[in-house]
């Protein structure tokens, strides 16, 4: 399993994907909903978020967070499809 894969996971309760861990927080995409535009990765001023290298079922290729985002939220408020968003993991998984 690559680093990538490892970092991808499904949340039932959100309907979407967890894509980055970092302590008590996770970054969480709604993978079906991404266009794949790239303004989240482009705008990160910490260079947090990588495009995957796999597809979602429309084409696109999706943000997923690299370890270094520090939770600013810049990201979730420049993507125009509201696909982002950060939580504690408790919310996720209770
Ligand atoms: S929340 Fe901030 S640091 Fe984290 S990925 Fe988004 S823009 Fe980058
Ligand atoms: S800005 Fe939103 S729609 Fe565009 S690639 Fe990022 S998550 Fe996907």
């Amino acid at each position: 399993m690559s680093e990538e894969e490892a970092r991808v996971q499904r949340n039932e309760r959100f309907d979407a994907y967890i894509v980055g861990k970092k302590g008590n927080r996770v970054f969480v995409v709604d993978r079906d909903r991404c266009k794949g535009c790239r303004i989240c990765a482009s705008i990160c001023p910490y260079d947090a978020l990588v495009m995957s290298s796999d597809k979602t079922h429309r084409g696109f290729f999706y943000p997923i967070e690299n370890g270094k985002c520090t939770a600013c939220r810049q990201c979730l408020y420049a993507c125009p499809d509201f696909v982002l968003s950060i939580h504690d993991l408790q919310e996720v998984t209770s």
